[in-house]
């Protein structure tokens, strides 16, 4: 078949199928007609983008790209789109005019700014539809949305998500896990939807209170913590736990858990198209993504930070949609310290097995004269300080023998404060890996943090 019918075919068949049609279609493409659709989609995009918008022009122009040429993204060389250019010049991204905006986060500082049109909407909608079907929310479900609504984007997707599946909702925000709590019965909700930290409070409140019979537990926003996982899903008696990895930027998930694999995500193929860039030797690098699905606002080849890899072997269930691991942390808090390369993951491991801590920790690298520290931020409700740190010390060697074996010989010194409970997160994302080192006014003002001791 003529591959830019096709293309122009599932955009049609798109803006006009039910949920469950798109469903169908996630599930089963040939795969050739899958690229030959996908690829047909990225060529009218890089067009559009190029004819359309001052920032893709100028790009291709300095570059000199002709859009018309390119068919895959190799075809677009270096160029790529980059948070700082979002967070610089947005509205020089816009195509046409734009009917909505959303801020992203993100751990950087500046917000980014997304917008997009009414059209694409109702389009997102029916495939956050779709995708709730395919991890198991269907019509007759009773929706809980906690997942923020204000100037970011998952409280309102996931609300257009509902309305198009056509659930029952109670759209919260993201307000008092207690709120929740006392509503889940009232209006029997069976699907809880939010963010990570936040479910883990609403289960803590269920553990301590009782729980209600939950279908299914969405989180996204940020990665569960592994060992949160089986806790939650016996604390709600057998509830499905599944994420979801999306950003503004993204809007849609571009990864999430159709099957029962809770490590990793597929990949959304069919409104994306990704790429692992820089990979190292053992397939770890940066994700990359195209949308295929926006004309206000297209996002070509635009870096996430996050770091990941097509799980080797991809996942057991054999899906045709490709695997990627659970991310390893963001480009930008891999931080070269303590004599090796340290992401977040790392800590998250060391930490998950030792009774008595909090999902929230964070690992500040400073230094004294020019001895390089790394302080383990963690919060905890024993008072055992020096069996805690004796515990913390045993995983660290366990996991990580090369980075103690420099504690050993002096490389770096370890420093471990403990706080209360609820007391290091002071932003919406909190920032894993806070590299100071050079940065000793930052340093200075968290000082003023208080810890309840310093441990060994
Ligand atoms: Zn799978």
């Amino acid at each position: 078949m003529n591959v830019p019918f096709l293309g122009t075919m599932f955009d049609f068949a798109a803006r006009h199928a039910s949920p469950a049609l798109i469903k169908r279609f996630y599930q089963g493409p040939p795969v050739a007609m899958l690229n030959n659709v996908v690829h047909d989609r990225f060529r009218r995009t890089v067009r559009w983008a190029a004819s359309h918008s001052e920032f893709y022009r100028d790009a291709f122009k300095q570059r000199g790209i002709d859009s018309r040429r390119v068919r895959r993204p190799e075809d677009l060389g270096d160029f790529f789109t980059t948070p700082t250019d979002l967070a610089d010049h947005p509205t020089k991204f816009l195509c046409q005019r734009p009917q909505m905006v959303f801020e992203s986060s993100g751990t950087s500082g500046r917000n980014k700014r997304v917008y997009f049109g009414r059209s694409e909407w109702e389009h997102m909608g029916r495939t956050v539809a779709a995708g709730f079907r395919i991890m198991g929310i269907e019509p007759e479900d009773r929706v809980a949305n906690a997942f923020d609504f204000s100037i970011w984007i998952p409280g309102m997707l996931c609300h257009y998500g509902a309305m198009a599946n056509g659930n029952f909702t109670q759209a919260f925000g993201k307000v008092d896990p207690g709120e929740v709590y006392r509503r889940l019965k009232q209006e029997n909700l069976n699907v809880v939807l939010g963010e990570p930290t936040w479910i883990i409070r609403l289960t803590e409140l269920a553990e301590k209170h009782g729980a209600v019979p939950l279908k299914l537990i969405l989180g996204g926003a940020e990665e569960m913590p592994t060992a949160a996982i089986p806790w939650i899903q016996s604390v709600w008696k057998g509830a499905n736990l599944k994420m979801c990895y999306a950003s503004v930027e993204m809007a849609l998930a571009i990864g999430f858990q159709p099957c029962s694999n809770q490590d990793g995500y597929h990949l959304d193929t069919v409104d994306f198209l990704p790429e692992i860039i820089e990979p190292d030797e053992a397939g770890w690098g940066e994700l990359v993504f195209t949308t295929l699905y926006r004309r206000t606002m297209p996002l070509i080849r635009y870096r996430t930070r996050d770091v990941t890899r097509l799980t080797p072997g991809g996942c057991p269930c054999g899906s045709i949609m490709p695997h990627i691991s659970r991310l390893r942390g963001r480009r930008d808090e891999l931080v070269v310290a303590s004599g090796g390369n340290l992401y977040p993951l790392m800590f998250e491991r060391i930490l998950e097995s030792v009774p008595g801590i909090s999902h929230d920790w964070q690992v500040i690298f400073r230094l004294d004269g020019v001895r390089e520290v790394l302080e383990l931020n963690i919060e905890t409700t024993r008072s055992d300080f020096g069996e805690l740190d004796r515990e913390i010390h045993a995983q660290a060697t366990a996991l990580y023998p090369d980075l103690m074996k420099n504690l050993a010989l002096n490389i770096f010194s370890l420093k471990i404060v403990h706080h209360p409970f609820g007391s290091i997160r002071s932003s919406r994302k909190l920032k894993r890996l806070l590299d100071l080192r050079h940065d000793p006014a930052t340093a200075e003002s968290l000082e003023s943090r208080e810890p309840i001791q310093i441990g060994v």
